[in-house]
């Protein structure tokens, strides 16, 4: 039975009713009791995750491409206020969507390859999107502080959100992060603290602070605003469609943390499909994970719908999460596609990296690098097909991991400034 409690409205801390646009209430994933737009993010009833429902009948194409250049362009298929774009915030989104014709020429496909790149967003990776959707909420639940548990990119999109709209943050991350996502964090300003432990215990930690009194101001964007954030991540979905002319590719792969993700891109595509706004065709989802933190690609292969949590070993820091939220929800959305969650170990990362770089001017973060050589993976093994128009998720940008590659690359020489030396490299 589905039951409707209303914890959203704690008087003290929100509008009379706070402004949500299009969204209607929250609904639990697994039994499908409603909740009211609150800080909430977990069933009373079940413990499931908490997911926003929205009433999307009117939505129109036209709108949307009427829209701002940003992730803003789609308010109206997001939790957040038609005004949230003029509230002080880094806009971000409308990343490119890049030709990869180099690329797929190395890897012998016909049919036309891209990257989605949102290493171009303000603090290069797609968690800004993410973010954005959250101070949203926060702002709409009289929240003044903005907190996280983060496995690095999120770190700087949370503070440096929080700097341009003057609001305070909280930022709480693994002590052993790379330092172009610590010392980038520390350098936005708000509290950054660095835990002795892993993304998990940091993530339980978080936990633990919610309903402490000094918190009462936070909103942990990806835990209690869970439910908002993980809708802003449904905007790299949209434009991917937009930008290929209002229609899906035939595959699509992105790289899997918490797999939220995953799950919210798949989201984007049957929306867009049941509003009519592009046509209902096939696509297969794959996910990319690193071996050394690969619980929901296990979970894949063995066929099981359960994630067995891992304790992390990869380079791919960014996507070490042992005991991933969206596991299941993941496991469902390429099960329903046809697409896969595989994974590759930490040498084809960095090989990754490098092909993307060489071949199309591309410096990703090792996620990019993930999702690079999990799709060649995919075609050696013939899960994946070289005659399907594809999406690459591009997802972070790789001067925040230089630690990835500076041990394989280099100089071509270090010579003095004299013509003969030169002449002595190049013949
Ligand atoms: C967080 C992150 C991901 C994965 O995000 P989930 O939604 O948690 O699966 C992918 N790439 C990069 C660079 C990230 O920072
Ligand atoms: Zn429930």
């Amino acid at each position: 039975m589905t039951t409707t409690i209303d914890r959203s409205i704690d008087a003290s801390v929100t509008d009379s009713s706070p402004d949500f646009g299009h969204a209607t209430h929250l609904t639990c994933r697994e039994c499908g009791a409603e909740y009211g737009l609150g800080a909430a993010y977990a069933c009373v009833e079940c413990f499931g995750p908490l997911e926003v429902a929205y009433d999307l009948s009117t939505v129109t194409r036209e709108e949307i491409e009427a829209g701002p250049r940003s992730i803003w362009r789609y308010s109206p298929l997001l939790p957040v206020a038609a005004y949230a774009k003029d509230e002080p915030n880094l806009a971000p989104g409308f990343t490119k969507l890049v030709r990869a014709d180099n690329l797929a020429d190395r890897l012998g496909m016909s049919a036309p390859l891209w990257v989605k790149d949102d290493s171009g967003n303000p603090t290069h990776s797609f968690k800004d999107r993410v973010v954005a959707v959250a101070q949203s909420a926060a702002r709409r639940l009289g929240l003044s502080t903005i907190a996280c548990a983060s496995t690095g990119n999120l770190a700087n999109a949370v503070a440096a959100a929080a700097a341009r709209a003057g609001m305070g943050s909280v930022v709480v991350i693994p002590a052993d992060l790379e330092a172009g996502k610590t010392i980038t964090t520390a350098t936005y300003g708000g509290t950054l603290l660095a835990v002795d432990g892993n993304y998990d215990d940091v993530n339980r930690l978080c936990s633990e602070l919610i309903g402490d009194p000094i918190t009462q101001t936070w909103g942990f964007v990806n835990v209690n605003l869970r439910p908002y954030y993980a809708e802003g991540s449904k905007s790299m979905g949209y434009e991917i469609a937009e930008q290929l002319g209002w229609r899906v590719p035939e595959q699509v792969v992105i790289p899997v943390a918490s797999g939220s993700l995953l799950t919210k891109v798949d989201k984007a595509f049957r929306e867009l499909t049941k509003l009519g706004i592009i046509a209902d065709e096939e696509y297969a989802v794959y996910g990319a994970q690193a071996t050394g933190c690969s619980p929901v690609a296990q979970a894949f292969s063995e066929g099981q719908e359960v994630v067995r949590p891992v304790k992390p070993d990869t380079i791919a820091k960014s996507l070490a999460i042992g005991n991933p939220a969206d596991g299941p929800y993941a496991l469902d959305a390429v099960r329903r596609t046809g697409g896969a969650i595989t994974s590759i170990p930490d040498p084809e990362i960095v090989s990754g990296i490098r092909l993307l770089a060489e071949t199309e001017g591309i410096f990703a973060e090792t996620a990019g690098g993930v999702t690079l050589g999990n799709f060649i993976r995919l075609l050696e093994s013939g899960q994946a097909s070289r005659d399907k128009e594809t999406v690459l998720a591009n997802t972070g940008d790789g001067l925040k991991t230089l630690n990835a590659v500076e041990d394989v690359v280099g100089p071509t020489a270090t010579i003095s400034p004299s013509v003969a030396e030169v002449k002595a490299v190049i013949h």
